[in-house]
């Protein structure tokens, strides 16, 4: 294990986030079990998880199975639309806290905005109160574009400490992050965290680009993509049930590109109508 897979990036609200963390998607409780218990004795210290993933349970089994102490680990979940309200959120962290069998979350994030709904702003306040109750750490954002940020800042004067969003070289979302550098508290800004990285599957990994800059930087072709966006800069959640490939993610966060490479995975963008639009879609 090395200090950069180690390193952290310090939120608006004070809380240190690890840059490099473990997505649990689609995993169920008994994958997520085995999975979350071999990632963090492999040196994982962030783990993403989400009502809407059924796998809080398992997350928390596998958290404990790790031996690893609570206060070394970053937990962040998310809660779906039925609880946009001041007093949903508490009743969803609540409920997240019971099935991870946690006494706090270090980060609960809005996981969709879902405009046609209308109540996030509920949410985000709900999220505000929240913190000052301990139950939560660090509060956030998922899927939230530069419209529904303005509404929520508005509201409460309160920037949310991360968004997280489809981020990868097929889109890498300038849009968003450009107005997150420009937000936030302490001059923190908002800090992204980009999921999907690896492209979830689809071609991304494949295309000889990847390939290319992979062999010339002597790392694999997820690594170089990962190494990427750290390089943005940004923060990331990948996921993995493979051990194999959860050490090679991992260690990506030791991976330096150089600047012409960044620039050849950068022309892969397929430009931001490619990304998911959290205006139509969310749960
Ligand atoms: P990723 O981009 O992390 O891709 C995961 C896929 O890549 C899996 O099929 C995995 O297969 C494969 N993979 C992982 N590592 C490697 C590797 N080193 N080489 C080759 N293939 C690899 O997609 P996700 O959508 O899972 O995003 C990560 C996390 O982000 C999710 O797990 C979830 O926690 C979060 N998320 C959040 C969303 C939101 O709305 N906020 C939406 C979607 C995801 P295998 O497991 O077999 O290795």
């Amino acid at each position: 294990m090395t200090t950069a897979s180690r390193s952290t990036v310090r939120l608006a609200s004070g809380v240190d986030m690890p840059r490099l963390g473990l997505g649990t998607w689609p995993m169920d409780d008994e994958e997520a079990t085995r999975v979350v218990a071999d990632a963090v004795t492999a040196g994982y210290r962030l783990v993403d998880t989400a009502f809407a993933y059924g796998n809080e349970t398992g997350v928390g089994r596998g958290l404990r199975a790790s031996g690893v102490d609570r206060a070394e680990v970053f937990v962040t979940s998310k809660f779906n639309r039925a609880s946009h309200s001041i007093a949903g959120v508490a009743q969803a962290a609540r409920d997240s806290l019971e099935r991870l069998g946690l006494d706090y979350l270090d980060l609960l994030l809005i996981h969709w905005p879902n405009p046609a709904q209308d109540q996030y702003v509920h949410a985000w306040q709900g999220l505000v109160e929240l913190r000052t109750q301990g139950l939560v750490r660090a509060i956030g954002v998922s899927n939230f574009k530069a419209t529904h940020l303005d509404r929520i800042i508005d509201a409460t004067g309160v920037a949310p400490d991360v968004n997280q969003v489809e981020l990868s070289p097929y889109t890498p979302r300038p849009g968003i992050r450009d107005y997150a550098s420009n937000h936030g508290a302490a001059n923190h800004g908002i800090v992204i965290q980009a999921y999907s990285p690896l492209g979830q599957g689809n071609d991304l990994l494949a295309q000889p680009v990847v390939a290319q800059v992979a062999a010339r930087t002597g790392c694999t072709p997820a690594q170089a993509v990962l190494a990427w966006v750290l390089g943005l800069p940004a923060t990331v959640v990948a996921k993995s049930s493979d051990p194999q490939r959860l050490r090679e993610n991992l260690a990506a966060a030791d991976v330096q590109l150089s600047q012409a490479d960044s620039a050849a995975l950068a022309g892969l963008d397929r430009g931001e109508a490619s990304a998911i639009d959290s205006d139509t879609t969310g749960h």
